[in-house]
């Protein structure tokens, strides 16, 4: 089976036990729960069966332990994330408003996921890698965008594929570097994953068909766009398939779009129609967001096909 790999930050995340708390004020907290969108990427595609390793730093404190520890039981391959002393693990502290938005206060760039880099054991499983998957928060410098884009040319430069979600976090779009950078991994992608508003930061166009039509123009084979409780749609050159999501009660939307993606890349990365893949990461997706965690809500493949056996979709 192919090995994907990705590379980025790996993080704890703590959250808001009520909607609508602010963290201008004490109140009470839930986690430290396993985060990171390639952490969770890489969980997800690695309990569906998938070989699947993560390049990433964590420091020698019991969040970089929870991590790998967590990555570990789900069959990830973690032999590339590197144990720093002297700095802490990532963090994101997450509230929830009441209009459903999510606001984050990261501490990515300065932590120990900051000292991300191709070291030998991240040489070591890119040379057994067949495809990468990047995330947009993954480029939050210079030298993570370094690392995202060597791992990309070592993949594509023996015929692999790439993944690309925008994954944007409007709290660390400011790094300098990421916006020309996002662009550089669009340009090299074959599956690009955007959810909402995400497709029109790469084009022109006003409506979802143009800007579908310019960025198949421009290459990338295949756009999946994650539409949250209604599901997702497929386009390529031949046309699009829709696939309308699962009925399910969210508690916590975080990880959801990572959840999906891992599915549908390690699916496609199968051989699997594009239909039946959209219906195995719709079912992820829907699984991830009944958990309160990022993680929580990363469930193996039976548990999957269990849930698709049974489970309502929302139309
Ligand atoms: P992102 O997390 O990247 O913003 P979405 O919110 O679109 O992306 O969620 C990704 C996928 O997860 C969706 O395409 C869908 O399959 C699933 N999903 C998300 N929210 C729900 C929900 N409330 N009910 C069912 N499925 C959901």
């Amino acid at each position: 089976m192919k090995k994907l790999v990705s590379a980025g930050e790996i993080l704890v995340e703590i959250m808001a036990e009520r909607i609508g708390q602010s963290f201008l004020e004490p109140g009470p907290l839930l986690g430290p729960y396993p985060s990171g969108a390639p952490a969770i990427f890489i969980g997800q595609a690695a309990a569906l069966g998938q070989p699947a390793g993560l390049i990433g730093a964590v420091g020698d404190d019991d969040f970089g332990r929870l991590n790998i520890e967590r990555l570990r039981t789900l069959g990830a391959d973690v032999s590339a994330i590197a144990v720093h002393t002297g700095h802490a693990t990532g963090t994101a502290f997450v509230t929830y408003r009441a209009d459903a938005s999510r606001h984050f206060v990261f501490n990515i760039r300065n932590s120990a996921a900051g000292l991300i880099e191709t070291n030998a054991a991240a040489t070591k499983l890119l040379a057994g890698a067949d495809h990468v998957h990047v995330m947009g928060s993954s480029l939050f410098s210079d030298r993570a965008i370094a690392v995202a884009l060597s791992a990309i040319e070592t993949v594509k430069a023996k015929g692999g594929t790439v993944s690309f979600d925008p994954n944007i976090r409007r709290e660390i779009m400011q790094a300098s570097g990421m916006r020309a950078a996002l662009d550089q991994v669009l340009a090299r992608a074959d599956i690009f994953l955007p959810s909402g508003e995400e497709l029109f930061l790469f084009s022109s166009a006003k409506d979802e068909k143009g800007a579908v039509d310019e960025l198949l123009a421009r290459g990338v084979s295949c756009i999946v766009l994650k539409k949250g409780a209604a599901g997702a749609a497929y386009h390529d050159r031949h046309g699009v398939i829709a696939s309308s999501g699962f009925a399910v009660d969210e508690v916590d939307p975080t990880g959801a779009g990572d959840c999906f993606g891992a599915a549908f890349v390690s699916f496609w990365l199968r051989g699997t129609a594009p239909a039946e893949a959209l219906r195995i990461a719709n079912a992820c997706g829907a699984l991830a967001v009944t958990r309160k965690g990022p993680m929580e809500g990363i469930f193996p493949l039976e548990t999957v096909e269990a849930f698709i056996a049974t489970g309502k979709s929302a139309q």
